[in-house]
């Protein structure tokens, strides 16, 4: 086959762009299509009122590794950081807050004893993260053991496991499983800290603190703080656009022909090999590779069909599990708000409000029964607070994650909503009151909204839930798990795959390795 592309990858979303620019870099000719007028994906800048910017998903970086950011340079392809470092500050409902930095809480009648217990039980979760860290970069083994390769991934994996020690190894396998309410309840005293832990634990999940995923979530979350680095929890100026924008310019030095406003709506099948893609406007464009960041069903079962697929992978993929709990709220204000008993300095940190466990469960139950939280568990920024540029002198941007929200708002959405962003203002009056009179506009995604607008299945996080089942070996499907699709040539690189979402680059990176290590180049 001679094509003017070795490879196509599909979607513009940070991973897309990393895929590309790694095949770029390795002196592949790649095509990048995005449906959107913009890149970014779920990680993008958008003005949703006049003057006022935010990041329209992800609105934190805290697992960004990086060494990638110094690796591809993006300082000189115009990455700025408007903070790095953040604070999380959980705030008490009685007012005034708990500051957690790192292995460091403070504040809010914290005891000394939680104190100490809060940085041992973190310095242990971080030796725990440090192995789930090194999962990242790796390509989930193929449990069959049939080649070398397999067998030494294998021991690697079992080797670091191992290096931890023999009590410490005993402790991950023992609380692996478990779920984060009970190990923090064993742990800790203050419910306000045991609430934010907890929060970090659910974000972003589909279930609430007494899961049994929820240490998995939780060490996932710190694993990436861990490669983050000195970065720690960041924002980039501009918003989390930027950081795309920055990838966007690095593929087009690297040779990636970016096309904006291009939908794939079929893959192109030769024989039993992918062959290229069909555009909304019928043209079809060739290649041998086509790497997809775009949701799974999306790809596999839209994209490629069924026909391409047998039955039991496609009894598989109907039943991955996508449904997203997180809505989105953002707020113009006029001024900045005001914290009860927080300092302004505060409001350039992140703000949880979830003041205790059962707190943060009360706000997941309803979800189970597609009903709305009477009070929302919320992690709030003020972007503008570091970065003026994103609201107009004086006046600033509210940026929230409101959990635990269901994809199916039920007979009357419509009402569901009005409620909900009724319920959210009510919860943010309690802790900052009078905020309601600053408002001048405001816009609330639901997770169907956010599919809608930004293609993530079911409006998940992760474009698909980070249960054991569907995780490393079994993401997104078992036998689909190494960036590879059941069609040769065909490849995945978005969060529904190894190691899921986030704004860390590592499922592209990881399947662009595995696209250069099947090592085809046609069409040279
Ligand atoms: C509400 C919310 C808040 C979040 N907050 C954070 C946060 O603070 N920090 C964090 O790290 N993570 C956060 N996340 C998670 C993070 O945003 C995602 O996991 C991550 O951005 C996914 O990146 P991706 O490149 O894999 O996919 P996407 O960003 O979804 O990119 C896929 C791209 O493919 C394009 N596409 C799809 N279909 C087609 C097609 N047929 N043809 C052409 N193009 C197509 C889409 O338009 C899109 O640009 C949040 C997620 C949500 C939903």
């Amino acid at each position: 086959m001679s094509t003017a592309y070795d490879a196509i990858v599909i979607g513009a979303g940070h991973n897309g762009l990393l895929c590309a620019l790694d095949l770029a870099r390795a002196g592949r000719r790649v095509l990048l299509l995005e449906a959107a007028d913009h890149v970014g994906g779920a990680a993008a800048t958008r003005s949703f009122a006049p003057g006022f910017q935010v990041s329209a998903c992800a609105h934190l970086l805290h697992g960004l590794p990086r060494s990638l950011v110094q690796e591809l340079n993006l300082s000189a392809h115009g990455l700025r950081f408007a903070a790095t470092q953040i604070s999380t500050y959980a705030l008490d409902p009685a007012g005034g807050a708990i500051r957690i930095a790192g292995a460091q809480a403070s504040g809010a009648g914290l005891g000394a004893a939680d104190v100490a217990a809060y940085a041992s039980l973190r310095a242990r979760m971080g030796r725990y993260a440090g192995v789930f860290a090194t999962l990242f970069s790796t390509t989930p083994p193929r449990l069959s053991l049939k080649g070398w390769r397999e067998r030494w991934d294998m021991l690697r994996l079992a080797l670091r496991l191992r290096l931890l020690g023999t009590a410490p190894m005993r402790e991950l396998l023992r609380i692996a499983g478990m779920n984060a309410y009970d190990l923090l309840d064993d742990n800790l005293h203050s419910p306000l800290l045991k609430g934010a832990l907890a929060f970090d634990a659910t974000l972003g999940a589909d279930y609430g603190p007494r899961a049994p995923s929820t240490v998995l979530t939780w060490l996932h979350r710190l694993a990436g703080e861990q490669q983050a680095g000195a970065l720690g929890l960041a924002q980039p100026r501009g918003g989390m656009g930027a950081l795309c924008e920055a990838l966007a310019t690095a593929c087009g030095a690297a040779g990636v022909e970016i096309r904006l406003q291009t939908r794939v709506t079929r893959i192109a099948v030769s024989g039993d090999h992918a062959s290229g893609v069909v555009l909304a406007d019928g043209h079809t464009v060739t290649a041998p590779v086509v790497v997809s960041s775009a949701a799974l069903r999306a790809t596999l079962l839209g994209m490629l069909g069924v026909e391409h697929l047998d039955a039991g992978c496609v009894r598989r993929i109907r039943n991955f599990r996508a449904c997203g709990l997180v809505a989105k709220l953002h707020l113009a204000l006029r001024s900045a708000p005001v914290f009860k008993g927080v300092d302004a300095a505060a409001l350039a940190g992140r703000l949880l409000i979830s003041p205790s466990m059962d707190y943060l469960e009360n706000a997941f139950n309803p979800s189970k029964y597609r009903d709305i939280p009477e009070h929302p568990a919320l992690e709030i920024t003020l972007p503008s607070v570091n970065d003026p540029t994103l609201a107009p002198a004086g006046q600033h941007v509210l940026s929230a994650l409101v959990q635990f929200v269901p994809y199916d708002l039920g007979p009357d959405p419509q009402a569901a909503k009005a409620l909900l962003l009724a319920n959210t203002m009510a919860t943010l009056e309690h802790y900052a009151p009078g905020i309601s009179k600053l408002v001048v506009a405001s816009e609330l995604l639901t997770p169907a909204d956010l599919e809608r607008a930004f293609g993530l299945e079911g409006g998940h996080w992760h474009q698909g839930g980070m249960t054991f089942d569907q995780f490393f070996v079994n993401r997104p499907v078992a036998l689909s798990h190494q960036y590879r699709s059941p069609l040769p040539g065909l490849y995945l690189c978005g969060a529904a795959s190894h190691p899921g979402g986030g704004v860390s680059g590592w499922a592209g990176r990881n399947a662009a390795r595995e696209v250069l290590k099947d090592g085809v180049r046609h069409g040279a």
